[in-house]
Parts: structure tokens; C-alpha cells; sequence
């Protein structure tokens, strides 16, 4: 299944992308497969994207039940067309801070070792950060800039994985069956607050705006070879980050495996696994995002995001 958020009239609702026109509303399809007894009533009506994944396997069989139906003509179709309609983030407000993965790819560790004069030294366990659900937005959505608060801004493609079912002290054998599905977060940073703060990530990761996420989630069933897809950035066009997931330093596994050592991943949880080389920062002289840039994460199988840099200044971030 391919899920989005989208909206219309300021109005949010969970989707299923039925084809390449057209999103299903979730809940209103699942009301009418109930009605013609498609889908059993004793099940609740999942209203929003945390809703379906916390819904486990009994919610997704039904929703994999309704999208045969409605792709067989034996549902009616319950949506929109995905030209009326706005996506949003895929979940829109994380119950978390969305949890990242950093130094994660080779040949970005020895980029970034140069660029700070640093040895190249290939972590021996994770480096974990997190950036805060008031950094979420979605497709298609400004990036701000405030010069008076950074003006180091960077980019970062990454795959992200969707947490399903609960869990701590995960082995690497059982990763897999905890992971829901993938999506793509562009952790965009600003490099000179991840440098001033005593070398923490959390401020120069964490401003609003900063982690644009989605278009949609797809859930792992579609995605068996999520650890060999090519994974790339574009800023106006210009190819920058061009790597392949297999390039892990950490494959999924077992960074669920690290991650999950003494602390519960729940349902909706997000793990952004870290990003290939080619980041602005570490370019000769180095690049930084400015007003108008307009920076594509694409993933193999998974699509595109796209989002636009603006500078509107303090007076947006305000407001
Ligand atoms: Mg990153």
C-alpha cells in the first residue's frame, strides 16, 4: 500500500493511493466496505495514518481488501483525484521526536572528516540524534530560512522507516517485523548551530521546518529490496547526493537492533537512517541553501520530495 495524508478545505484525511489519478479517502471507504460487508464492523474505523498502522495486521488486510475492490470495480470509489488535493506530510504531527541515524554512509563519514579536519574513522556503534515533531512538513512545503539564526543551512536525503509493531531489545533477525513501512525525510541542517552547541545535533537538527517528510508512506510488503534502492538529491536540478541504501554503514537491522536496546519503539515511530555523501558543507568552497533553492530527494520505489527554501526571516517563524 502507498498511504498519504492529504487535505482539503483545511481539512486532513488519510488516503490510499488507488492509481497514479486518484486517492481513496480511508475512512469513508472503510465505512462503505462495512456497509456492503466487505470488511468486518467489529473493526474501528481508522481516521488518520497512526490509526492504520496502529491498527496492525487486521486494519492493513482491510485496506489491502478495499483497494482490490475498489481497483475490481466491486467498491465504489469513496476520494479524490490527486490533483484536487493537498498532501501533507504523511504523519503530519509525530507523537515523537523523529529519530536519526548520523555518519551513517562511507563515503559521507570521509567527507565530512575532511571537511572538518577530523579523522575518518568509521563509527563503532550508531550515532543517534532526534529532530522534533514541530520540525514535520510535508511535499511541497517552504523550508525557512532566518539568516539571524542560521545561515548555514544544508540538506540531507534519507530513507526513512516507519515503525508497526512495539518493541524493545529487537534482534536484527526480527527487525524486519517491526518495521511498518519507508518513506523519505530531507534532515535539513543548520551547520553552524550543530557546531556551537558543544557538539550535540539537537539544536542545528531540530528548527521548524526542517524536516520535510514524505510524500507517502509504502509499506514494507511493497518494498522487499529497501536495503539495494538508489537514493539521490537534487538542488534546482543539480544532481548532489547520488548513493545506494546497500552503502549502509548500519544496515536496518541492525540499527533497529541498537536503537531498541533498553527503549520501546512504538507504532508511528519514524528512524530517518542517515544520509550519503555529497552534502553542501563538505563541497569545495562549501554550498548552502538559500532563498529559492528547490531541493528533490528521490528513492528508488519510493518517489520524489520536493521542497522550496525560503527566507522569509524572523517575521514567519513568529508567526
Ligand atoms: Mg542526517
Amino acid at each position: 500500500m502507498k498511504i498519504v495524508t492529504y487535505q482539503v478545505e483545511r481539512q486532513l484525511h488519510a488516503g490510499l493511493i488507488v492509481d497514479d489519478n486518484r486517492v481513496l479517502n480511508l475512512s469513508e471507504s472503510f465505512q462503505a466496505a462495512q456497509q456492503s460487508g466487505l470488511v468486518s464492523s467489529e473493526l474501528a474505523i481508522p481516521h488518520s495514518v497512526l490509526d492504520l498502522i496502529e491498527g496492525g495486521a487486521a486494519i492493513s488486510d482491510a485496506c489491502n481488501t478495499i483497494l482490490a475492490a475498489v481497483r475490481s470495480d466491486d467498491l465504489p470509489f469513496h476520494g479524490k483525484d490527486l490533483s484536487q488535493v493537498t498532501l501533507v506530510a504523511p504523519i503530519p504531527r509525530p507523537r515523537k521526536n523523529v529519530f536519526c541515524v548520523g555518519s551513517n554512509y562511507r563515503a559521507h563519514v570521509t567527507e565530512a572528516s575532511r571537511a572538518q579536519a577530523k579523522e575518518d574513522k568509521t563509527p563503532k556503534l550508531p550515532v543517534f540524534f532526534t529532530k522534533p515533531p514541530t520540525a514535520v512538513v510535508g511535499p511541497d512545503a517552504a523550508v525557512l530560512l532566518d539568516p539571524q539564526v542560521s545561515e548555514k543551512i544544508d540538506y540531507e536525503v534519507e530513507l526513512a522507516v516507519i515503525f508497526g509493531a512495539s518493541g524493545r531489545n529487537i534482534s536484527p533477525d526480527d527487525a524486519l517485523d517491526h518495521i511498518f513501512g519507508f518513506s523519505i525525510i530531507n534532515d535539513v541542517t543548520a551547520r553552524d548551530l550543530q557546531r556551537a552547541h558543544g557538539g550535540q545535533f539537537l539544536k542545528g537538527k531540530g528548527l521548524d521546518t526542517t524536516c520535510p517528510f514524505g510524500p507517502l508512506i509504502i509499506t514494507i510488503d511493497e518494498l522487499p529490496n529497501f536495503d539495494n534502492l538508489r537514493i539521490s538529491l537534487s538542488v534546482n536540478g543539480e544532481t548532489r547526493q547520488d548513493g545506494n541504501t546497500k552503502d549502509m554503514i548500519f544496515n536496518i537491522p541492525r540499527l533497529i537492533e541498537s536503537l531498541s536496546e533498553g527503549l520501546t519503539l512504538e507504532p508511528g515511530d519514524i528512524l530517518a537512517t542517515g544520509t550519503p555523501s555529497g552534502v553542501g558543507y563538505a563541497m569545495e568552497p562549501p554550498h548552502w541553501l538559500a532563498d529559492g533553492d528547490v531541493v528533490t530527494c528521490t528513492i528508488e520505489g519510493v518517489g520524489e520530495l520536493t521542497n522550496t527554501i525560503r527566507n522569509t526571516g524572523s517575521a514567519e517563524f513568529a508567526a
